[in-house]
């Protein structure tokens, strides 16, 4: 097996810590999962989030690129489906377990597409006031080139057409869902995590209300037999969709009637009002914890300009 660089190993060690846990995976063990979603339509699991790819007749359109030193192993995954290039990388949003393999890709000629804003996120670097990670600004072939402001944008290949679309302040600022209609294949990105709580990334534009919101426009674009590719977790259906959605606003309501009566961020971890909730959705560290989640839903309802 190639060895990882070091300095491979550091851009993604940095990435992951502003984004995860704060330890770094050790990425030599990782092993590429493929699931075949019907009409030339894939899910890959590795580490990180998880990657849509859509197989057309003279490329392919691929939906996040986890990190970089599993780049290799994800070309090898892909080159499996399909000798097709791979044409185009969308970006769900601008997190580094989600975009740090795209310099790669566009190295061998993919051109990187997102929304507006993840660009000017990776551009001039992040700062997360969660938990004071920064991340530098990414390199420029790692950076999108083709992207939308508003309303809906459609990528496509010989026989399969991507199509983008924006949610406004969910997990970040510059989220796209991507519906691949011929497969009836979702592609939700962080804005959806199956049987898992979501982060919220407020400091960059994220919230619990855009979330509810995101989520209730996948119910009306799903149906019982949508394949759902999450961010985060196995492969979903409209079933989870529904969980996911009611826990939300379950704790959107607990967190909101405490913070409207004052509480401080320290009285409402105190109190542990998720407490029933975390048993199935908490994750055991990280930004999907129990009391992670409930600060980020916490500093949703909070002016941080
Ligand atoms: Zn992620
Ligand atoms: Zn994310």
């Amino acid at each position: 097996m190639k060895p990882i660089t070091i300095a491979a190993l550091a851009s993604a060690a940095v990435l992951f810590a502003g984004v995860a846990q704060a330890q770094a995976p050790d990425f030599s063990k990782v092993e590429i999962k493929t699931t075949d979603l019907g009409h030339n339509t894939y899910m890959l699991e590795g580490q990180g989030g998880n990657i849509t790819v859509a197989v057309g007749t003279d490329g392919v359109i691929m939906v996040d690129t986890q990190f970089a030193p599993l780049h290799d192993k994800i070309k090898a995954a892909i080159a499996k489906i399909s000798p097709q290039p791979v044409k185009y990388v969308i970006n769900t949003h601008y997190h580094g377990d989600h975009v740090d393999g795209n310099a790669l890709f566009h190295k061998a000629g993919a051109t990187i597409v997102a929304h507006d804003n993840l660009r000017i996120r990776m551009a001039a670097g992040t700062t997360n006031m969660f938990n004071g990670n920064k991340v530098p600004p990414a390199p420029a072939d790692a950076v999108p080139t083709m992207t939308y402001q508003v309303g809906d944008m459609k990528v496509q290949v010989g026989g399969r057409t991507a199509e983008l679309k924006h949610v406004i302040n969910a997990h970040t600022d510059g989220d796209t869902w991507v519906y691949f209609a011929d497969a009836n294949v979702l592609a939700l990105g962080d804005t959806f995590t199956n049987s898992r709580y979501p982060n919220i990334d407020w400091s960059n534009g994220g919230g619990i209300d855009g979330m509810i919101l995101a989520n209730e426009r996948y119910l009306l674009a799903a149906n019982e037999d949508t394949k759902i590719v999450p961010g985060h977790g196995a492969l979903a259906t409209k079933t989870n969709l529904r969980e996911f959605v009611a826990v939300l606003i379950e704790a959107r309501n607990r967190v909101k009637k405490l913070y409207d009566e004052g509480k401080s961020e320290q009285d409402v971890l105190a109190a542990d009002p998720l407490a029933d909730l975390n048993k199935k959705w908490a994750q055991p560290t990280g930004l999907a914890s129990g009391p992670s989640f409930l600060r980020n839903v916490y500093n949703s309802f909070r002016n941080h300009n």
